[in-house]
């Protein structure tokens, strides 16, 4: 595959045109989404149109320096006039009536957005199987996931859909599908990225981030992606560094390798290839630290009850009244009524305790407002929204609060302080991205803890804020990649990007 920077050179060079580029991404999203179901929906029309006016700029030497990139956009980030749907029934005719910032930033340097990704539902999963489009597929074998929540931006990269896309990632959303798709995948430190736009999963956790088939396309992307939005309260006031100039530095680089991520549950013939990659790095120079992450034991605990708590409060919003799917009222009437009169043709023959029940349950019965929340929300959201929802409300609740919520919160600050030690003495932190490859469809579709473990490795950075970066290592004997990860220190993503260069280096000898 070729990089932005190549592409470049041959679009001023007049050796092709965007328009022809644009054409074979279409014509490879007409061949293979049918299976891989990466893509949800495309705007040929617009996106034709569009590569013929930056094109132009091209010919005139006047386009932006993202001019050649084509980029597909998982289904949670606004787009304005396009459906974003979340992957949920909730949202399923909801169209954007503005443009995230992302979407604005990266325009203006006449970047292409070509269609919108397959997720997880409101981003929660770990296998886009969660989704009213039906699953995303692997490329490398369309029986396995693609990973989640944004396989489909993955997918869509490993399968020349386009040439680079966004996902998001609040506890692995972008990494663990990059590994498992055999791309690049960057989470940038929390607040890096604005989430204006973004559709809110866990606020304190989401962050948006490129997928690239090089790390240099990831670098360059999220140059335009970073930087402060007064739309966004959260976003960090700090220069933008130039993340793919930073690739030129040969530096060596100190890499932390913490014992807890290596452990049991990790596939040894992962194990083996993470460990071959890093004697590769340390035979160019490299140095290799032990260290140690103490609290990461009990990370994927923390973060579903922080994660699940964000997420009740945020998706409240979806009460069918002012956007979004509604129930039908006629029928909640009906409902209701057909209710009152049943409970009234107990209550004529009840006596004693159970007389004075019925009359308790007719006094609390539903209004029509609230039973129109209660189906709108029922039919709306799917299984693992719902488990999501109900899990932060228990959390949140008065009696439990402390005990689970309050607890999290500070173990949160422990993991974060266990990476602010380990990065007073080292650049990056190595471990897998994930403990195992691509699983089969329906594999962990019943199972969520599994499910949930997938993330063992990513979530932490997420409960740390810190940034995290997946590029391929190998293949497995499955036939499946392996991705590797870097962990960098807040606002640190030269390093990541460094580091993972220089595993690209060693795969391009
Ligand atoms: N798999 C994790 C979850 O289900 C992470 C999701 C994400 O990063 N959006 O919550």
């Amino acid at each position: 595959m070729k990089n932005l920077l190549t592409t470049q050179d041959e679009l001023s060079a007049g050796k092709t045109t965007l328009q022809d580029i644009v054409d074979q991404y279409i014509e490879q999203i007409e061949d293979s989404n049918g299976t891989v179901n990466a893509i949800v929906s495309v705007d040929k029309e617009n996106a034709r149109a569009r590569a013929a006016s930056i094109q132009k700029k091209i010919d005139h030497g006047r386009a932006g320096k993202l001019a050649g990139s084509v980029i597909a956009v998982k289904d949670v980030i606004c787009e304005m006039g396009k459906q974003t749907t979340c992957a949920s029934n909730i949202l399923r005719n909801f169209e954007s009536v503005y443009n995230a910032t992302v979407i604005e930033k990266l325009a203006a340097e006449d970047a292409l957005f070509l269609g919108r990704t397959n997720m997880d539902e409101f981003a929660m999963g770990s296998s886009t199987e969660n989704t009213i489009f039906g699953p995303a597929r692997n490329p490398h074998n369309t029986e396995y996931v693609t990973g989640g929540s944004s396989g489909g931006s993955a997918a869509a990269v490993a399968a020349n859909m386009c040439g680079m896309s966004l996902g998001s990632d609040t506890g692995g959303s972008i990494r663990q599908p990059a590994s498992y798709c055999g791309v690049v995948g960057l989470k940038p430190t929390y607040g890096r990225v604005s989430r204006y736009g973004l559709v809110a999963f866990a606020s304190s956790f989401d962050c948006i981030g490129p997928f690239a088939h090089s790390v240099s396309d990831a670098a360059i992307l999220l140059e335009h992606l970073a930087g402060v939005d007064p739309m966004d309260q959260s976003s960090a006031d700090r220069p933008v560094e130039e993340y793919s100039s930073a690739l030129q530095n040969r530096e060596k680089l100190t890499i932390g390798v913490p014992d807890e991520f290596f452990g049991d549950g990790l596939d040894p013939e992962i194990r083996t290839i993470i460990k071959d990659q890093l004697s590769d790095l340390e035979t160019e120079g490299h140095q290799l630290v032990p260290i140690h992450l103490p609290h990461s034991e009990f990370a994927v605990a923390t973060y579903y009850i922080l994660a699940t708590a964000e997420a009740s409060s945020n998706l409240a919003r979806y009460d069918g009244i002012r956007y979004g799917h509604r129930a039908d009222f006629d029928s909640v009437e009906e409902e209701l009524k057909k209710e009152q009169i049943a409970l009234e043709k107990r209550l004529e023959v009840a006596a004693g305790k159970e007389h004075e029940e019925l009359v308790e349950k007719i006094s609390k019965a539903d209004s029509p407002l609230i039973r129109l929340y209660k189906k709108s929300r029922t039919e709306g959201f799917g299984t693992e929204v719902k488990r999501r929802i109900l899990l932060g409300t228990y959390v949140l609740s008065a009696g439990y609060y402390d005990a689970y919520y309050g607890k999290a919160q500070r173990v949160r600050r422990l993991i974060k302080q266990d990476f602010e030690e380990a990065f007073q003495d080292v650049d990056v932190i190595v471990s897998p991205t994930a403990p195992t490859t691509a699983f089969k469809l329906g594999e962990n579709q019943d199972d969520p803890l599994k499910m949930y473990l997938n993330d063992i490795y990513t979530i932490s950075a997420n409960l740390a804020g810190i940034c995290g970066i997946s590029v391929p290592a190998g293949t497995h004997s499955n036939g499946l990649p392996v991705g590797i990860q870097f962990l960098g220190n807040a606002f640190e993503e030269k390093n990541i990007v460094r580091a993972a260069h220089a595993i690209e280096q060693l795969h391009n000898r």
